[in-house]
Parts: C-alpha cells; structure tokens; sequence
C-alpha cells in the first residue's frame, strides 16, 4: 500500500483538515508555506498520467475544496497556489496524486 493509501486506511497518522466519502485533506508534513494543505482523493491514482475521463468529477472536486479550503484560511482574495507534480522532472515522490494548496506568503514565479 502507498504511503498516502496507508494514511486514508488511517495505518499512519496524518493532521487532516478536511475528509469526505471520496477526498481526504490533510497539512503536508514538510510545509512549504504558513498553509500546505494536500488534497488527496481515496481512490489509489498513481500519477496524472493516469487519470481517465472517468475520474473527471473527482479532480473537480480536489479543484474546488483546494479553493474552499484557501478561502476558510483567509486566502481566496490575498492569493494562493495549486500543485500537482508529475514524475521526475516535477520532484513527484509520493506516488498516489495529490493537489497541494500553498499559501500565506507571496509565491514566486515560475517555480524553480
Ligand atoms: P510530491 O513531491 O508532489 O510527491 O509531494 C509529496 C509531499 O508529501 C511532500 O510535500 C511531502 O512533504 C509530503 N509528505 C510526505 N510524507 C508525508 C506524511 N506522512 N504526511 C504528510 N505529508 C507528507
Ligand atoms: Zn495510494
């Protein structure tokens, strides 16, 4: 099972901001910001390369309550971003996809 696989089973401990029947956020371990929240759906989907029209409706829902969850911080007028790294070239290294959401500091541009 996949580390964050290992987390939705609740086998690892994790400080989870939100959970519903097919999403689960959580703060990321290593904060690159005051707020690095992840967003992770339950389903097992290794990279993005992998989604399929299929899974439409469940990378929309990871969209829009990574925005729900900047807004409750403060953060929808002040600014904030979203992330999915994918393989290598990206530093993907958990891989079960997952959206970050960074914010409270200003963020730089383009990202290194
Ligand atoms: P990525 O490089 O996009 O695959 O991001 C993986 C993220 O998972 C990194 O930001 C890590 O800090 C984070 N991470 C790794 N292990 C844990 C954990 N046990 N709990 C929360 N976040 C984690
Ligand atoms: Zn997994």
């Amino acid at each position: 099972m996949c580390l964050f696989c290992k987390i939705i089973a609740g086998d690892i401990p994790a400080s989870k901001v939100y959970e519903d029947d097919r999403l689960v956020a959580f703060n990321d371990i290593a904060p690159q910001a005051p707020m690095h929240v992840l967003v992770v759906p339950k389903a097992h989907v290794a990279t993005l390369n992998d989604l399929t029209a299929a899974h439409d409706g469940l990378v929309g829902e990871m969209t829009r309550r990574a925005a729900a969850i900047a807004a409750d911080r403060g953060y929808a007028a002040s600014g904030y971003r979203t992330v999915f790294n994918c393989n290598a070239d990206a530093g993907q290294a958990v891989f079960h996809i997952h959206l970050h959401v960074l914010g409270g500091r200003p963020l730089a541009w383009p990202p290194g």
